[in-house]
C-alpha cells in the first residue's frame, strides 16, 4: 500500500484515507495462529479487506470523505464490519470516497481525489472510487463499498473490478452512515465473481439492528457463482434493456456489451429485448429523492454531536457555531444537495417534486415487475462511458449525474445488480462493465450469470 498509494509526487492512487498497519498485522497473525490450529473461521479467514470510509469502525477514524467528520473515531462497528471481523478478515484500512457518497468520480472527497490505476489522469468512478481502485491496483484483494445510485457498480465498471449491489435489505445498514436510507446498500468489491459471492455470504443476512433487514434464509451465493462458472446458460432468459443504449453511449462500450450478449446466446441463454419506459425518468426521480433524504440525514452534523466544531469570534450563539461549522465542514456538492433536498421537501413544493418523484419511483418498480414476469435477468452496460479525465466533469453537475443512468433504477426498486469486467473499449483501451440485474431476493441469479461471463 505504501508503495502504490502514496507517492511523493502526489500522483499515487490514493485509494486509502487511513491504513491500519498495526491492527491488520495483528489480526493477520491471529488468523495464522488459528489456521495452524486448524480452527479457521471460514474460507476468507486471514484474507485482508479494505472498507469504504462510510462504514463505522470501532477505534478507526470514519470521515465519509468529509471535513466535518475529521478526527471522529466511532465507538462501535457497523454490522458489516463486525461480520468481517468475526469471519477473520483483517481490515487494512478505510478507503477514499466522494463526500458522504455524493458523486461519480471520488473528486468530491475533502481529502483529494483517488486516481484510476489504469490511467492516473482518470477518475476511478464514485462514490466508492477508493475501494475499487484499491482492488484494481492490487492493494487489497477484497473491499467493501456502498451503492445508493451506483457507487459500487460504476467504479467497478471503470476500474475493471467486480461490484455487487445486493437486494435492499439483504445486507445490514446498521453503522452505514446514511446517504439516502431507502436506497443505500453495502456490498462486495472484488476481482472475481466468486470472491464477491464468498464475501456476500459473510456480510449478508438478517440483522435485528436494522429495521429494514430482510428476515429469511438466503441461498449460498458461493454455490450460485460456482454453478455459473460452468458457463451453461441454457434455460436462462435474458432481457436487454432498450432504454439503456443510444445517444451518449460510447461506441466501444456498446461493442463490448454486444459481444457479451452474443456470448450468452452461445452459452444457451435466450435473449430478448425488453422496454422499461419509465427508466428515462429514473435520473430525475433519483436526484429529488436522494437530496431529500440526504438533507434530512445531514442535519445531525450540527457541531455538537460529531467531529468538527468551528467557533466564531466573540460570544457566538449555538446557531452561529452551527452555521460556521457546516459552512467550513461541508463541500460544494453536499451543500448543493442540501439546498435541493430541503427545497423539494418544503411545504409549497412537496407535492410537485418529492411526491411526484415517489410516484415515478413506483412506475419504475412496476417496469421491473413487468420485465421480470418474462425474463430471469435484465442486462445493460454498467456505465455509458469508460473513465473520464480528472476535472472533466467537476464543474458540470448534470454531466456528472448522467454517469448513473444505468445503475440508478436498481436502487429505486431495491433489486440486486452486479457489474462484471467486460473488456477494454477499443477507442481508449479502458475497462468497461456489464451489468446484470435480477428480481429482489434473487441475488443468486446475478452471481450465476456474472460468473458465466468471466
Ligand atoms: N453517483 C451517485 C450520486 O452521486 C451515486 C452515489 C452512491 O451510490 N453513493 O448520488
Amino acid at each position: 500500500i505504501d508503495a502504490v498509494d502514496t507517492r511523493p509526487d502526489g500522483r499515487g492512487v490514493h485509494a486509502f484515507l487511513h491504513v491500519d498497519r498495526d491492527g491488520a498485522l495483528a489480526d493477520a497473525a491471529d488468523s495464522d495462529a488459528r489456521r495452524a490450529r486448524g480452527e479457521a473461521r471460514g474460507p476468507l479467514d486471514g484474507v485482508p479487506i479494505a472498507v469504504k470510509d462510510v462504514l463505522t469502525t470501532r477505534g478507526l477514524p470514519t470521515t465519509c470523505g468529509s471535513k466535518i467528520l475529521e478526527g471522529w473515531v466511532p465507538p462501535y462497528d457497523a454490522t458489516v464490519v463486525a461480520r468481517l471481523r468475526e469471519a477473520g478478515l483483517p481490515i487494512l484500512g478505510k478507503t477514499n470516497m466522494d463526500e458522504f457518497a455524493m458523486g461519480s468520480s471520488t473528486e468530491h472527497s475533502a481529502y483529494g481525489p483517488t486516481r484510476n490505476p489504469w490511467d492516473l489522469d482518470r477518475i476511478p468512478g464514485g462514490s466508492g472510487g477508493g475501494s475499487a481502485a484499491a482492488v484494481a491496483a492490487f492493494e487489497a484483494p477484497l473491499a467493501i463499498g456502498t451503492d445508493t445510485g451506483g457507487s459500487i457498480r460504476q467504479p467497478g465498471a471503470v476500474t475493471g473490478t467486480v461490484g455487487v449491489k445486493p437486494t435492499y435489505g439483504g445486507v445490514s445498514r446498521y453503522g452505514l452512515v446514511a446517504l439516502a436510507n431507502s436506497l443505500d446498500q453495502a456490498g462486495p468489491v472484488t476481482r472475481t465473481v466468486l470472491d464477491a459471492a464468498m464475501l456476500h455470504d459473510v456480510i449478508g443476512g438478517h440483522d435485528p439492528r436494522d429495521s429494514t433487514s430482510i428476515q429469511q434464509d438466503w441461498p449460498s451465493f458461493t454455490e450460485a457463482a460456482r454453478a455459473g462458472a460452468s458457463g451453461d446458460m441454457s434455460g436462462v432468459k435474458v432481457g436487454v434493456i432498450t432504454e439503456l443504449a443510444g445517444e451518449g453511449w460510447q461506441a466501444g462500450v456498446m461493442a463490448r456489451f454486444q459481444e457479451s450478449v452474443d456470448l450468452l446466446v452461445k452459452a444457451g441463454a435466450e435473449v430478448v429485448e425488453v422496454s422499461c419506459p419509465s427508466f428515462v425518468h429514473a435520473l430525475a426521480t433519483y436526484y429529488l429523492i436522494l437530496p431529500a433524504e440526504a438533507s434530512s440525514n445531514l442535519a445531525k452534523f450540527d457541531a455538537m454531536r460529531f467531529g468538527l466544531r468551528v467557533t466564531p469570534e466573540g460570544n457566538p450563539s449555538a446557531e452561529e457555531v452551527m452555521r460556521a461549522t457546516r459552512d467550513a465542514g461541508f463541500g460544494d456538492e453536499v451543500k448543493r444537495r442540501i439546498i435541493l433536498g430541503t427545497y423539494a421537501l418544503s411545504s409549497g413544493y412537496y407535492d410537485a417534486y418529492y411526491g411526484q418523484a415517489q410516484k415515478i419511483r413506483t412506475l419504475i418498480s412496476r417496469d421491473f415487475d413487468a420485465a421480470f414476469a418474462d425474463v430471469d435477468v435484465l442486462v445493460s452496460p454498467t456505465a455509458p462511458t469508460t473513465a473520464f479525465r480528472l476535472g472533466e466533469k467537476l464543474d458540470d453537475p448534470m454531466a456528472m449525474y448522467l454517469n448513473d443512468l444505468a445503475t440508478i433504477p436498481a436502487n429505486l426498486a431495491g433489486v440486486p445488480g452486479i457489474s462484471v469486467p467486460n473488456g477494454l473499449a477499443e477507442e481508449d483501451g479502458l475497462p468497461s462493465g456489464f451489468q446484470v440485474l435480477a428480481p429482489a431476493l434473487a441475488d443468486d441469479r446475478v452471481y450465476r450469470v456474472g460468473a458465466a461471463l468471466e
